[in-house]
């Protein structure tokens, strides 16, 4: 199985209780960044360009509004972020509560400092640990800008499945990213028994000058070369989300799906690009232009495919129509 079914059941309960409300705009997954300080420098993330706050643990959110975030946003999933998570002093507290709350939890990593957290927390079906590689050794660790990086994310994968939490990986596809090392990466990752895999292309930051991102007719060409040789592994990247970055289907973007709660507040208006900041999750809702996103209008969503606009999307299909639900539940059972 793909997801645990309990995934399953709190959307389905989240999708029923929003429609008899009435309410067409609400979020499906809190993109949570506690913090922005983080242990690497990646060629391809623009979160040290954009908040250059590696140092100060003042810029980190307390616990308190972590948890409000998460309580007044109402998402069923929350996806904590960063900067490196693991770097925010009140991760176990606040990974603790997300569970309490019944919140079902993806904790992103790069792996390196992630024994840390894995030595004092106990396995949770809610709690996924998600570890970023984006590549083989040497491409890995030439993005993450420090060597040793590729061997010791799998080494805390190892230490993650042995002790019993669910692992998953996430793999972003740059222009220059080779066919060939994706297999062989998958390999690995599929012997390491990883409980899925997430594949998208790169997201194309704002802040992030280097050419080193795919245009969305590349995406469409780059994810139909990969697609025979993708469908050998454990892909948690949803088959409507897949046939979108084939070219196969068209989707209009989600951008309220996933909203982006950080030290400077409520991000508008989406995980990827920034215009400005709320102090509340009801004022980002209310203030922002949703439909210039939704439908592409702002150039800067020109060559976007990312997860965090379309899977939300790809969730709008499947509750609107029971045929394609049922597909997708197939798919996870698969
Ligand atoms: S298309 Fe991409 S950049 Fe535009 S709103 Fe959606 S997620 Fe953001």
């Amino acid at each position: 199985m793909r997801f645990p079914i309990s995934l399953y059941t709190s959307l389905t309960g989240h999708f029923i209780k929003n429609a008899i409300k009435k309410n067409k705009k609400f979020p499906l997954v809190l993109m949570l960044e506690p913090t922005h300080r983080c242990n690497l420098a990646c060629a391809g993330c623009d979160r040290i360009r954009l908040y250059n706050n590696n140092n100060q643990e003042t810029a980190d959110l307390s616990l308190d509004d972590c948890i409000n975030a998460a309580i007044d946003c109402e998402a069923p999933v929350v996806t904590i972020t960063g900067g490196e998570p693991v770097l925010y002093q009140h991760l176990v507290p606040l990974v603790t509560k997300l569970i309490e709350l019944k919140k079902h939890i993806y904790l992103c990593t790069n792996g390196i400092l992630t024994d840390s957290f894995i030595q004092r927390f106990t396995p949770n079906e809610r709690l996924t640990l998600n570890f970023h590689l984006d590549g083989l050794e040497p491409t890995h660790d030439k993005i993450a800008g420090k060597i040793g990086t590729f061997n010791k994310a799998v080494e805390n994968i190892k230490g993650a499945k042995q002790k019993g939490f669910r692992v998953t990986t996430n793999t972003s596809v740059y222009k220059n990213t080779s066919n060939r090392e994706i297999e062989e990466l998958f390999l690995l990752l599929k012997g390491l028994n990883v409980d899925g895999i997430l594949v998208s292309p790169a997201f194309s930051y704002e802040t992030v000058a280097d050419d080193i991102f795919l245009t969305r007719k590349e995406v469409h060409a780059k994810f139909l070369e990969l697609d025979s040789m993708l469908r050998n592994f454990p892909l948690i990247s949803s088959p409507i989300y897949m046939d979108f970055l084939k070219g196969n289907i068209q989707m209009h973007c989600t951008p309220w799906g996933n909203p982006t709660r950080n030290p400077f507040g409520w991000k508008s208006p989406c995980y990827l690009i920034t215009n400005s900041y709320y102090n509340s999750f009801a004022e980002l809702i209310e203030n922002t232009d949703w439909n210039r996103y939704e439908n592409g209008l702002d150039e800067r969503c020109t060559n976007c495919m990312v997860h965090s606009g379309y899977e939300a999307s790809v969730m709008r299909t499947v509750y609107s129509n029971p045929k394609a639900l049922f597909k997708l539940i197939g798919w996870n059972l698969t």
